[in-house]
């Protein structure tokens, strides 16, 4: 029984949690310690350099190279004294994760020996080899060159002995080949169209400036289970696998005691976490067995982005010390749940309004209406684009399964708010003179003041107001949640800017009218500028209805009522992607200046191009596996079935040695059966591939594989479960799910 399973169970059963062994400090004195913030900034910077800065964070003025050159000097004695030698462009391109190319200080002095340099041009551009990141053809190979810039706005920080420095990463011509750059487009976007509509509430406001809360979800595996498991080492999922007779039902892991083990990984993380400036705020277990999440305190949207991506990259790390892998993949495990990334966002401005947080003046609420129902507007226009921006061939695993939102984007606002819109709605707009009905006394009577109960929730609704921002549940785990900000932040600027227009053409239209003559509290312009707003806003009520929906978003119902709405119903997640094409994300995207006609092809090349590929790999994983680990096993135990039944028939007599073989028998048949079918299923799988290989058009060729490899994984798969059940235990490779499942 020297089989490898069997002793990688039992040395991850034996396997202590690691001593960690916290900082002497408080979080609160090492947080940001390996970061070039504010604070250090100051040190480090001479006083007008350091102001500088300070105008080109806040304010995205330029920023010129002896500037460059002086916070570039700062930097690098910071970092030195961090025992930093090396420093790298820290950038998010199209695949999944980070790229960085590490240089050292050192140069030449000439004389033989070497010196240390970092100027500001090294700071602010360096042009990595880029001909091997996805590009969707933007940079041909013999124009290889693309660049990275400095993003300045997201400070500077340390990883071992190297200076990372946050950048966006483009093409020579310009064109965006990453995440971050149109992220800082979109952002700028709502920061304009917002700022425009809060001039209606608040004159003094300057910015806008969108906020990110993101809670990520992971799941932990032990690290000698994972390496006997080549499908979760190739492409981050299990490809097989029967059910564990116990997994969530008894729904005895959400917020239970979490295993030493884990705790020390966390309790490591989190340190590692603060110390590169990620507020870690929360951590608990989640639904399904072995799963977990890691929440911070939300902010600016840009620089939460990349601490996401960073605390990705340090749970990878981290987890490798600790004798785990992280599994980030949206469903690693069929029949429990899988992994998300919930998005909070909402919008703050830089006096301190939070932009979807009820306040206690009429005016403030009807700011809060406007935010929330041109949000709603954003989302509705754009909700086909909104799901293809978190759509990916594993989070596609997810969605619309019965434990994450469903793949129909609409959104959840709860019994107040709903019932605050339908009231405006319903409101005569010449009632401005009446006092308020329902012993409302306010000067506009339609705007009631309200108080938000937070438990009014829906779990099941992917874009859900919750108090004071939006929570949207539909990123995947694995996902760079810059994908979900830019159409979301680009589809809400859009929704703004629009409501700004009509709104001033209604105060043309309305001021000079007797109505809104001067009342006597002496507010007049007020009151018409009120009423060209609620009148805009009575009419977006009703546009964008089709989007709210309170109801269960898993029942079969809400597909058929979507479609009537005329939402967004596509499942396929490569058909899903053309909504990036259509004339409305093109117009809107190009109008804003967050990408262009020519950016949106090529990064559709590129995600069919990733579909394609991640399923071609679990494909060939998959035929691989059921032809030299599945059928060899299966067979072998058929030999031993086959040997006893023969030994029967020589002890026994035929006659017999058929009654008490009968189930040898039966298993022996269901095995030939089986394997047969599998290896009849294997060819099929692999003409299917051969056949959608030849298309040329990736669009073309990720709509095969979607309909015509991806199906036949799960027949396979299907097969292999059942023989799992009936092969004897003692013969079988793969770690099975209960084993995977279950730390101590
Ligand atoms: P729950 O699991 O109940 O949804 P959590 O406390 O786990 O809530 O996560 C809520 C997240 O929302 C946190 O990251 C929090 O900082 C964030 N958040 C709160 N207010 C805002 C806001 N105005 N904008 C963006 N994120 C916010
Ligand atoms: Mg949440």
């Amino acid at each position: 029984m020297s089989n490898l399973r069997f002793q990688v169970v039992a040395e991850a059963f034996k396997k202590k949690p690691l001593e960690i062994t916290a900082p002497a400090e408080r979080p609160c004195e090492y947080f940001s310690k390996k970061v070039f913030n504010r604070e250090k900034m100051y040190k480090y910077l001479p006083k007008q350099v350091y102001e500088k800065m300070m105008d080109v964070i806040d304010n995205g003025a330029r920023l010129d190279l002896t500037v460059a050159d002086a916070v570039a000097a700062g930097m690098k004695q910071w970092a030195s004294e961090n025992g930093v030698t090396h420093y790298t462009h820290w950038f998010q391109p199209l695949t999944e994760g980070t790229a960085e190319k590490h240089d050292s200080f050192i140069e030449h002095d000439g004389k033989g020996g070497m010196i240390e340099e970092f100027s500001g041009k090294l700071l602010v551009q360096q042009e990595p080899d880029a001909s091997s990141f996805p590009s969707g053809g933007i940079r041909s190979t013999f124009e290889a060159r693309g660049y990275s810039a400095w993003d300045p706005t997201s400070p500077v920080f340390i990883i071992d002995d190297t200076l990372c420095i946050p950048t966006v990463f483009i093409s020579y011509s310009g064109e965006a080949l990453d995440y971050k750059a149109p992220l800082l487009k979109s952002l700028h976007a709502v920061n304009v169209a917002a700022t425009d509509v809060c001039h209606y509430f608040y004159p003094d406001v300057k910015k806008v400036i969108s906020t990110l809360g993101w809670e990520q979800e992971y799941f932990l595996v032990d690290e000698g289970l994972y390496s006997a498991r080549p499908d979760l080492l190739l492409t981050g999922r299990t490809l097989m696998g029967h059910d564990s007779a116990k997994n969530q039902q008894m729904d005895d892991h959400y917020f239970g005691t979490i295993p030493d083990r884990v705790q020390a990984f966390m309790k490591d993380l989190e340190i590692q976490a603060l110390e590169l400036g990620i507020p870690c705020k929360t951590r608990h277990n989640e639904v399904a067995p072995n799963q977990f999440e890691l929440a911070p305190i939300f902010e600016e949207t840009n620089l939460a982005v990349d601490h996401n991506m960073l605390l990705m990259s340090l749970m990878r790390k981290v987890a490798r010390k600790h004798g785990f892998r992280v599994l980030l993949h949206e469903k690693p495990f069929a029949g429990i749940n899988g992994s998300g990334k919930h998005n909070n966002w909402s919008l703050s401005t830089d006096t301190g309004v939070r932009l979807h947080a009820p306040g206690k003046s009429t005016e403030d609420t009807l700011r809060f209406v406007v935010f929330i129902v041109e949000t709603l507007m954003g989302v509705y226009r754009h909700n086909g684009l909104i799901k293809a921006s978190i759509m990916s061939a594993s989070n596609a695993h997810r969605l619309g399964a019965n434990e994450a939102p469903p793949a129909i984007i609409s959104s959840f606002l709860g019994k107040q708010v709903t019932e605050l819109l339908d009231h405006i709605e319903k409101a005569d707009s010449n009632a401005l003179s009446m006092v308020g009905k329902q012993g409302m006394k306010m000067d506009i009577p339609e705007i009631p003041e309200i108080m938000i109960d937070n438990t009014d929730r829906n779990r099941t609704s992917p874009f859900a107001f919750t108090g004071n921002r939006f929570e949207f549940r539909a990123v995947g785990s694995e996902a760079n949640c810059a994908s979900a900000m830019i159409a979301l932040n680009s589809a809400v600027a859009e929704a703004l800017a629009d409501f700004k227009c009509r709104v001033d053409r209604r105060l043309a239209e309305i001021s000079g009218d007797k109505m809104f003559a001067p009342a006597s509290d002496g507010k007049p312009a007020h009151s018409a500028k009120f009423h060209a707003i609620l009148d805009v806003i009575r009419e977006d009520i009703k546009t964008c209805k089709p989007i709210r929906f309170d109801g269960n978003g898993y029942s079969d119902e809400w597909v058929a009522e979507a479609e009537r709405r005329g939402l967004d119903t596509e499942k396929s997640c490569p058909v899903i992607f053309e909504r990036y094409l259509d004339e409305s994300s093109i117009v809107m995207f190009s109008k804003l200046g967050v990408m262009t006609r020519k950016e949106l092809e090529a990064r559709n090349e590129v995600k069919w191009e990733t579909y394609t590929k991640k399923i071609q790999i679990e494909a060939r994983v998959l035929g691989d596996l059921s032809m030299n680990h599945i059928i060899p096993v299966a067979t072998r135990y058929q030999s031993q079935l086959l040997e006893n039944v023969r030994n029967m028939n020589d002890t026994f007599g035929t006659d017999k040695a058929a009654k008490l073989s009968e189930r040898n028998i039966k298993i022996i048949e269901e095995i030939a059966g089986r394997t047969s079918k599998i290896e009849a299923m294997v060819d099929d799988l692999v003409n299917a591939r051969k056949k959608a290989n030849i298309i040329e058009d990736e669009h073309k060729k990720a709509i095969a594989y979607h309909d015509t490899v991806a199906p036949k994984m799960d027949e396979i798969r299907y097969q292999i479960d059942k023989l799992e059940l009936i092969v004897d235990d003692a013969c079988w490779p793969l770690p099975k799910y209960r084993e995977l499942l279950f730390i101590r």
